[in-house]
């Protein structure tokens, strides 16, 4: 039995609701979010919908419903891997994986409260790191989630402590490198990330 607290099992209450969230949505790059009807294809092929709280088909019902709040907060729009799956597959030719990055980009805007924490920090600290070097290095991006998240330095020491025998045995079997390394073309990866953010401006 679901627990009470879970969002499904309570009733939508239309004057919490915002009419023109799915507009909202919209402009920022989830086109068509209106055509919804429903089906449930998104879903059916997400890779990683086991980890969400609602499923895309269950948020673009409540994007649609104005359940502005809801949305916002939900670990959904920060688990979704940006894979495009459910985007070749929507019958209505909604860009489901765009809905998913309008909604991250709102939570943003707005500085909403996040139900994972992890999440936003882990795409921050994966652009910088990718900034820097032109490729990802991963004991820096552990450690960057755990000083973004974790209650300061101590705590995010304690953190990394507790991981580093995973780190070390992917590192003895050479699945890890224990020093960074940059990319020879780096000023390319430089002028992809900057391109980004000047088109987030421009939204
Ligand atoms: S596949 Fe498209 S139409 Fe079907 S539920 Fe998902 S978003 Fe809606
Ligand atoms: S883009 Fe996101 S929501 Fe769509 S299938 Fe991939 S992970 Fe799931």
């Amino acid at each position: 039995m679901p627990a009470a607290s879970d969002v499904s099992y309570q009733p939508v209450r239309l004057r919490e609701c915002e009419a023109d969230f799915v507009t909202q949505v919209e402009e920022h790059g989830g086109r068509d979010a209106h055509l919804c009807y429903q089906c449930g294809s998104c879903s059916g092929g997400c890779p990683v919908v086991f980890m969400m709280d609602h499923t895309p088909r269950k948020l673009l019902r409540m994007i649609n419903l104005g359940m502005k709040d809801q949305v916002l907060a939900s670990g959904t729009i920060w688990v979704c891997a940006s894979c495009f799956t459910c985007t070749t597959r929507c019958p209505r030719g909604i860009d489901i994986a765009k809905v998913m990055t309008a909604c991250r980009e709102l939570a943003q805007k707005e500085g909403r409260e996040i139900d994972n924490p992890r999440s936003p920090a882990f795409y921050q600290s994966f652009v910088e790191i990718v900034e820097n070097y032109g490729r990802l290095f991963e004991p820096m991006l552990m450690a960057k989630i755990a000083m973004r998240t974790r209650d300061g330095p101590i705590d995010a020491a304690r953190e990394l402590v507790k991981d580093a025998p995973l780190g070390l045995e992917m590192a003895r079997r050479g699945k890890l490198s224990l020093l960074p390394h940059r990319t020879k073309d780096l000023e390319q990866v430089r002028k992809i990330v900057r391109k980004v953010r000047e088109m987030e401006v421009r939204k």
